[in-house]
C-alpha cells in the first residue's frame, strides 16, 4: 500500500494568512525509536505524543538548529525528551520506573485505558529550548498541568506567548508487536499582526470558531490513511477557507552520538577515574541513551587520542 507522507510536516495558512498552521504525522521514526528502547506501552505512548508535539512546536517556531522538548516529572515517567533539527532529524527517549509504573498501571480504573502524558510525569515541567549551534538559546517552561499534553501545550502559548492556539494529537497503538506507531497532530494559531488586518473583531471570532471546528472534525483514521497526503487531508478541512500550503518538511530518525563525541567526555576523566570505569574485560562500556547504540572503549584508545 502507498505510504503518503508519513514522518511529514505541512505547514499551512488559511483565511488570507489569519491562522497559521500545521498538520503532522510519524510512523517510521516513532517504530525506529520505540523497537530501539523496548519501551512499554504506556511509555510509548506518551514518547508517541511527545514527539509528535515537538514536530508541530518546532515548524511553528522558526529556527535553525536543534528544538529540544523536555517532560520532566516526580512520577513513574520522570523524563521524556524528543530532538527536532531544522533539517529533519528526530531522537527521543523516555526514562521510568518499572516497578512505579506497574504499580501505577495496576491502579488504572478501567482495563483499556491508557494514562494520559501528564498523568504519567507527575508533577513537573514542559520545556522547551531552541539552541541556534553559535550558543544562542531561547527556553520556555510551563507547569505540566492538564488532563492531556495538548492541555500543557495549550497553557504555554496561553500564558508565556500569548498566542492565540488550537491544537489536537493523535497517537495510533500497534494492534500487535510488529505493528506500526503512528502519531501526529493539528496546530493552528493566530500570529498577533500577521493576517486579518482589515477584518473586524466578530468577523475574526467567526473564523476562529469555524477554523476550531474544521480542526475538531479531523478524525485519527483520516489523518492516520496511508492513501491520504497532508494536502489531500488539509484540502478536505480547509478547501473552502483560502488554503494556502506553505512548506513541507519530511523527517527520519537520526541520533547525535558519535564515538568522536563519546570519546571527548571520556578525555574529562582522570586515569584512575577511567580505571573504575573498566568491566571485566577491561573496557568502558558506554550506552547512548538516546539510541541505545554501545560504544565500548579501552583506556589506551582513550589517552592516545589526548596527544
Ligand atoms: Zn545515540
Amino acid at each position: 500500500m502507498a505510504n503518503k507522507n508519513f514522518d511529514e510536516c505541512t505547514s499551512f495558512l488559511i483565511d488570507d494568512g489569519l491562522f497559521v498552521g500545521r498538520v503532522a504525522r510519524l510512523d517510521n521514526v516513532l517504530k525506529t525509536i520505540i523497537h530501539k528502547h523496548g519501551y512499554v506501552k504506556n511509555v510509548s505512548v506518551a514518547l508517541s505524543e511527545t514527539t509528535a508535539l515537538a514536530v508541530l512546536l518546532a515548524n511553528a517556531l522558526k529556527f535553525e538548529g536543534l528544538f529540544t522538548l523536555q517532560l520532566q516529572g516526580n512520577g513513574p515517567v520522570s523524563t521524556i525528551v524528543a530532538d527536532v533539527t531544522s533539517d529533519g532529524k528526530i531522537r527521543a527517549c523516555a526514562n521510568y520506573d518499572k516497578e512505579h509504573l506497574e504499580k501505577a498501571w495496576a491502579l488504572r480504573k478501567n482495563e483499556g485505558e491508557i494514562e494520559a502524558t501528564p498523568h504519567l510525569l507527575g508533577t513537573g515541567t514542559l520545556a522547551f529550548t531552541i539552541d541556534d549551534g553559535k550558543n544562542n538559546y531561547h527556553q520556555g517552561v510551563v507547569d505540566l498541568q492538564g488532563k492531556t499534553l495538548e492541555e500543557c501545550a495549550l497553557r504555554y502559548f496561553k500564558q508565556s506567548e500569548q498566542i492565540e492556539t488550537m491544537l489536537k494529537l493523535f497517537v495510533e497503538i500497534p494492534e500487535d508487536e510488529e505493528g506500526d506507531w503512528k502519531a501526529g497532530g493539528i496546530l493552528l494559531q493566530r500570529i498577533p499582526n500577521y493576517g486579518g488586518k482589515n477584518m473586524d473583531m466578530e468577523n475574526i471570532a467567526e473564523l476562529k470558531n469555524e477554523a476550531e471546528i474544521l480542526m475538531k472534525s479531523l478524525k485519527k483514521e483520516e489523518l492516520f490513511d496511508k492513501n491520504l497526503s497532508l494536502q489531500e487531508i488539509l484540502y478536505r478541512l480547509y478547501h473552502a477557507n483560502k488554503l494556502v500550503i506553505t512548506k513541507e518538511n519530511s523527517y527520519e530518525f537520526k541520533c547525535r552520538c558519535s564515538r568522536e563525541k563519546l570519546l571527548k567526555t571520556l578525555r574529562g576523566f582522570s586515569e584512575d577515574e577511567l580505571s573504575s570505569m573498566l568491566d571485566e574485560n577491561s573496557k568502558i562500556k558506554a550506552k547512548c541513551g538516546f539510541c541505545s547504540e554501545e560504544y565500548e572503549f579501552t583506556i589506551p584508545e582513550i589517552l592516545q587520542k589526548l596527544n
